[in-house]
């Protein structure tokens, strides 16, 4: 018989709030403690969990429907290495390359090159940091998917535009070809380049002038520029490189030498880019993006008499966690905050890592007690996470604060209100929200 546990429903918010996920686990194991304890945790997550006891019953399950992957617990106690090894064989028959994750509470060389050879394709240690393993899941159930690369080239000779983008589609690359200059900003707005490619030559105005203008506006201060010129063209090429070229690429140019050119600019420009609105540690939106977002949030929401909701979060006696568990663990703990907000927010919301151990999310069209209902049980759920320490498992919990537009007005009103609601549940004993 198929032993079905489906996660608990209790983790999942309410109905505005479907998670924006559907992915599904299967889970072969026999522990039924640590079923229940996976199960738990993994689900907090968003994931819907099927468990097994057997793996003919797997197998027949992967007729109806796939997982996003296979998580199999392997201990000597309920089931060994031969079951998972057996579980591989009819799995590799079945020929469908799912992911097979093994937490496997035993670690040894001779295991790994087991799982290796069986073809597992990631391996953990019980007990599982809860974060990391997430991550992996993610990472199978969701690869983060390549963006082409958008170069717009602007150059008057069509048949040369049309040459360079031939060559830069070919290996993948979006391009947009803009022949009058005059016509170029509403192209630029829309189709947001990674790279422009300019011609140093063109009717009215020269390249140099053009990039000027390009760097007067706002969004493409700091979008490469890649220049078209002739070899002879010395002078205008140091007055290119004092407005900040990136790049020269003699004509005639060489397609191998056009696409090495723009494809490294576009890494660089990328992670720069990334660094510049991200955090690092949990890849949240940094301090200085979330402000920025909320003034438009703010904007928006007052022209499209829409309600818009703030809340801040708070880590609670995480100086004690740090102090007893050591900083890495307290990294570890944030991280996981971090990825459940991720999982279990809409799109639409905007979450940010305001400072340290707070945190922040604009909610967009959401209301304030809409918002609080969304928080509370992310709180709830991160309550029951068990973050691994150096001695073993411990929880955290968090407190927030909640206030919301039109009550407060402008993006300092309502920070100020969400801080102090923020204040006002700490003062009442933490783990708790407040909304003003
Ligand atoms: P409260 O419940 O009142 O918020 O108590 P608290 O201990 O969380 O607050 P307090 O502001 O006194 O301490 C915040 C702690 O957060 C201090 C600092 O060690 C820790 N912290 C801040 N940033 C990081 C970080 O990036 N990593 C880790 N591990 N700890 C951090
Ligand atoms: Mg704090
Ligand atoms: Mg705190």
């Amino acid at each position: 018989m198929t032993n079905y546990l489906m996660s608990d429903d209790s983790f999942m918010v309410s109905s505005v709030y479907k998670p924006k996920l559907n992915y599904r686990i299967f889970l072969f194991i026999r522990d039924q403690q640590e079923a229940q304890e996976l199960t738990g945790q993994i689900s907090a997550f968003g994931y819907q969990i099927n468990q097994f006891t057997k793996s003919d019953d797997l197998i027949s399950a992967l007729r109806w429907s796939l997982p996003n992957a296979i998580l199999v617990f392997v201990d000597s106690k309920t089931l060994s290495f031969e079951d998972y090894e057996d579980l591989a064989q009819k799995l590799k028959k079945q020929s469908n390359n799912l992911p097979l994750i093994i937490i496997s509470a035993e670690d040894n060389f001779d295991l790994r090159l087991r799982v290796v050879r069986a073809g597992g394709s990631a391996f953990f240690t019980h007990p599982v940091d809860i974060s990391t393993l997430i991550g992996s899941l993610d990472e199978f159930a969701n690869p983060a998917p390549t963006i082409p690369n958008r170069i717009l080239i602007i150059d008057d000779v069509l048949s040369q535009a049309s040459f360079y983008a031939m060559h830069l589609e070919k290996v993948g690359m979006q391009t947009r070809i803009v022949t009058d200059p005059r016509q170029m900003i509403q192209p630029m707005i829309e189709f947001n380049p990674d790279l422009i490619l300019l011609d140093m030559y063109l009717p009215d105005c020269n390249g140099i002038e053009l990039a000027r203008m390009i760097r007067q506006m706002e969004n493409f201060v700091s979008v490469p520029i890649v220049f078209l010129s002739a070899e002879t063209d010395r002078e205008r090429q140091l007055a290119a490189l004092m407005m900040g070229a990136d790049d020269f690429l003699i004509k005639p140019v060489k397609p191998e030498h056009l696409i090495a050119s723009v494809t490294s600019r576009i890494e660089r420009y990328r992670k720069l880019r990334s660094l510049m609105i991200y955090d690092g540690l949990t890849n949240l939106l940094n301090h200085t993006t979330i402000k920025e977002r909320l003034v438009k949030e703010l904007l928006r929401s007052e022209r499209d008499k829409q309600p818009l909701s703030f809340a801040m979060i708070d880590l609670d006696h995480f100086k004690n966690v740090n102090d007893r568990y050591g900083h890495s663990a307290g990294d570890r703990v944030l991280k996981s905050l971090a990825r459940l907000l991720k999982q279990r927010l809409r799109r639409t919301d905007l979450i940010g890592r305001y400072g340290g151990e707070e945190f922040s999310i604009i909610f967009p069209n959401t209301t304030a007690a809409e918002a609080a209902s969304v928080v509370d049980k992310l709180r709830e759920s991160f309550a029951r996470l068990h973050h691994l320490g150096p001695e073993g498992v411990f929880t955290v919990t968090f407190s927030a604060g909640i206030a919301s537009f039109p009550q407060f007005k402008s993006a300092i009103a309502i920070s100020n209100a969400a801080d102090r609601a923020l204040y006002q549940a700490k003062e009442k004993g933490r783990n708790r929200i407040s909304v003003i």
